[in-house]
C-alpha cells in the first residue's frame, strides 16, 4: 500500500502528523497493513529487517542493505532491476515536468490583458520590440493633449514604423541584447533566406533553439516543425521533432502540445493524448477541444472530461476577451483572436 494521510486515517484509524507526509517512499513501501514499521527496512540481499538496514543503492536509491558486503553480493542480481528503477524514475520526473500547465504568456504591454494564442492577434512592434495585442494595435493613438494622432504610430512608443532596412538593423541589435523575439525573427531570416540574408537552415535552427532557451516557445516549436516536415531541406527526424515539441510545450506552445497529443493518440496512448489536449485547451487551442469532443462523441471519453475541457476553454476566453479586441477583429479579418 502507499501511505497518504487520508487513507491511513480512514482505513486504519491511525492519526499521523503531517510531518509523516514527508517520509520517503522507501519507508512507505515497507509499511504493511498490520505493522507500522517506520524506520524499519528489509535488506534486499539477506532479508534482515531492522532499523539498521540503511545502506541504500546509490544508483536507484530504491533498495537497502544491512552493509556494504550485502550490497556487493547483491550487485549482479540487482543490476537489471536497478536500471529499470532508474529508467522509471527518470520517466516519472520527465512526465511531471511535461504535464504541468505552463505559466501563461506575458500580458499585452499596453492593456495588461492576457495575449491570445492565435498568432495573428498579437504584434511585435519593429520600433520598440514590444509585443502588444491587436486591440491595442488598432486602437487610436492620442498625443499628450488628448488629440488623436493622424499618422500610424506605435501604440507603445508612439514612433513611426521604421523603414524596411532599418527594421533588420534594429532586430540585429536586439539579438545582441538577448531579446528572444528578435532572435526568433533572425532565425526566420536565415532559415528562409529573407531580408538580405543568405539562406542557411542550420543557422536558422540554431537561432530558433536559442530563442527557445531565452523563453520564446515558438523557437523550439519551429525547430520541431522543421524536423517533422523536412521544411527547408532539413532531414526528417521524428525523435528530434518530438523532443523539440516537448521543450516548446513546456514553455507554453499550445500548438506543440496539440501535436504531442496527436502523436500519443496515434500510438494508442489516449490517456496521455487527453492530458496534452487538456493543457492545450486551457491555453486557447480550440482544435484540441475538438479532438476531445470527437473522442467524447465516439464514446472514448466521458462527458465529464468533455465538460471540463469546455469549462477550461471558457476560462481562457474570459482572460482574453475585450471590447477593444472585438472591435479590431470586426474591422480587420486578420485580427480574429479566438
Ligand atoms: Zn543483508
Ligand atoms: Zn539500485
Ligand atoms: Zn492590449
Ligand atoms: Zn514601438
Amino acid at each position: 500500500m502507499t501511505i497518504s494521510v487520508e487513507n491511513t486515517q480512514v482505513d486504519h484509524n491511525i492519526h499521523i502528523s503531517s510531518s509523516i507526509n514527508a517520509v520517503s517512499n522507501d519507508i512507505c513501501k515497507n509499511v504493511t497493513d498490520e505493522k507500522i514499521s517506520f524506520g524499519l527496512s528489509i535488506c534486499a540481499n539477506c532479508g534482515k529487517e531492522s532499523d539498521e538496514v540503511k545502506n541504500t543503492c546509490n544508483k536507484c536509491k530504491q533498495v537497502k542493505y544491512c552493509n556494504a558486503a550485502c550490497k556487493k553480493q547483491h550487485r549482479q542480481k540487482h543490476k537489471k532491476q536497478c536500471e529499470e528503477h532508474v529508467r522509471l524514475a527518470k520517466a516519472k520526473l520527465h512526465d511531471e515536468k511535461l504535464f504541468r500547465q505552463p505559466p501563461p504568456p506575458e500580458d499585452c504591454q499596453i492593456c495588461f490583458q492576457r495575449l491570445p494564442m492565435l498568432s495573428g492577434s498579437t504584434k511585435t512592434m519593429a520600433c520598440c520590440g514590444k509585443t502588444i495585442c491587436s486591440g491595442c494595435c488598432y486602437a487610436p493613438v492620442y498625443d499628450n493633449q488628448g488629440n488623436e494622432v493622424a499618422e500610424e504610430k506605435c501604440a507603445f512608443c508612439r514612433s513611426l514604423c521604421p523603414a524596411y532596412e532599418e527594421i533588420t538593423e534594429l532586430n540585429l541589435k536586439r539579438v545582441e541584447t538577448g531579446d528572444a523575439t528578435a532572435t526568433y525573427n533572425q532565425g526566420m531570416y536565415y532559415f528562409r533566406g529573407t531580408r538580405g540574408f543568405q539562406q542557411d537552415t542550420d543557422k536558422g535552427l540554431e537561432m530558433w533553439r536559442r530563442a527557445g532557451e531565452l523563453g520564446y516557445a515558438s523557437g523550439y516549436f519551429s525547430v520541431g516543425v522543421a524536423y517533422h516536415t523536412g521544411e527547408g531541406g532539413v532531414e526528417v527526424d521524428m525523435k528530434k521533432a518530438y523532443h523539440y515539441y516537448e521543450l516548446a510545450a513546456m514553455k507554453g506552445s499550445a500548438l506543440a502540445r496539440a501535436n504531442l497529443g496527436c502523436a500519443e493518440r496515434d500510438a494508442g496512448n489516449w490517456d496521455r493524448a487527453f492530458k496534452h489536449w487538456m493543457i492545450a485547451v486551457r491555453d486557447g487551442h480550440e482544435y484540441s477541444l475538438k479532438y476531445i469532443r470527437d473522442f467524447y462523441l465516439d464514446g472514448h471519453a466521458t462527458k465529464e472530461v468533455y465538460t471540463k475541457a469546455l469549462q477550461s476553454y471558457q476560462e481562457y476566453l474570459g482572460e482574453i476577451k475585450s471590447q477593444q479586441r472585438d472591435e479590431a477583429a470586426a474591422a480587420h479579418d486578420d485580427c480574429r483572436y479566438y
